[in-house]
């Protein structure tokens, strides 16, 4: 060991404090759950494949069903949650139970990175020096254990958790949250997307979370006038991966330019109300995550 440096071990200060100190959160964590009937992941393999849209899509489809409804943004490094939403960035409030997530005007309550920073500027964290990577992946984890256990999310039917690109951040949340209800998994038609995503869902299969299914994005794009489908991404990236996991094919979604816009604008609310077939599809969707029977549990 070189001189100067101490181990964790001759580190009497931590080695008191830090053990109590994780208890503390575990048990802040779990009381935090308990009022929290499901927690579901959206995951995907690729950035760009509509994960977050999805994410938020769902969100609003669940709160206009009258759900109770909360969305973690825990793509850190991209966040687009509070956008999607209609979420205006402004002070958060640190209440008496904890950080008050931002409340859409749908009803979603949310907590994002986006909410922390201030516009425009991108977050950073205070690497510690040579250990850039695997302390920026220590400084995420805590910020999701945080976003779960220190935000006053109140009672809530659903907990969506829009996860960033890769596997990483699955296996921590299932780390968290071991009653995870389940995943979701985004993916356009392409190989590329296919194979990340697959990636995604033999991490899910190893750790024994449940997927609840693959939705197939950017398949085809919907004509504004005659409402045909056109083809766009070649591939059937969601039919291999359903097929080769053994989980539903949940729903195929076009590019849909009016969906570009009121995602733009924030406005999914008002898309889901002018009701195209898209929209059914994906408030079918929302209602089909909620498990069958009163009462139950994650
Ligand atoms: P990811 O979370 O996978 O990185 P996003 O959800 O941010 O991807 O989507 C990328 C961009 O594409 C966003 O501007 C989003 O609104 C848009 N988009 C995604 N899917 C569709 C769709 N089916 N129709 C229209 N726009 C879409």
């Amino acid at each position: 060991m070189s001189p100067g440096i101490r181990t964790y071990h001759e580190v009497d200060e931590l080695r008191s404090e830090l053990p109590d100190q994780i208890a503390a959160q575990d048990e802040r964590l779990a009381a935090r759950l308990a009022s929290v009937s499901r927690v579901v992941a959206v995951m995907s393999g690729k950035g760009g494949v509509g994960k977050s849209l999805l994410a938020a899509l769902l969100a609003t489809a669940l709160a206009r069903r009258g759900e109770r409804v909360g969305l973690i943004d825990a793509d850190l490094n991209g966040p687009s949650a509070a956008g999607l939403l209609g979420v205006e960035p402004g002070p958060l409030v640190d209440g008496p139970d904890g950080l008050e997530p931002a409340v859409s005007p749908a009803g979603i309550r949310l907590m994002s990175m986006a909410l922390l920073l201030e516009p425009d500027r991108a977050l950073t964290w205070k690497d510690a020096a040579d250990a850039g990577f695997v302390w920026r992946g220590a400084q995420e984890r805590g910020a999701v254990r945080e976003f779960l256990s220190d935000v006053a999310w109140g009672p809530l039917d659903t907990l969506l958790v829009d996860l960033p690109p890769g596997t990483q951040r699955l296996a921590e949340l299932h780390g968290l949250v071991p009653g995870l209800a389940g995943a979701l998994a985004v993916t356009i038609p392409s190989a590329a997307s296919r194979d990340a995503v697959a990636r995604s869902l033999d991490l899910a299969v190893t750790r024994g979370i449940r997927v609840h299914g693959v939705v197939e994005n950017m398949a085809g794009a919907r004509c504004d006038e005659c409402g045909a489908l056109a083809p766009l991404h070649a591939g059937s990236a969601g039919e291999d991966l359903a097929r080769r996991f053994g989980i539903p094919l949940l729903a195929r979604i076009p590019f849909d330019r009016r969906l570009a816009t009121a995602a733009d604008e924030g406005t999914l609310d008002a898309w889901f109300a002018d009701a195209g077939p898209e929209a059914d599809r994906l408030a079918e969707l929302a209602a089909k995550l909620r498990p069958a029977g009163a009462g139950e549990g994650t």
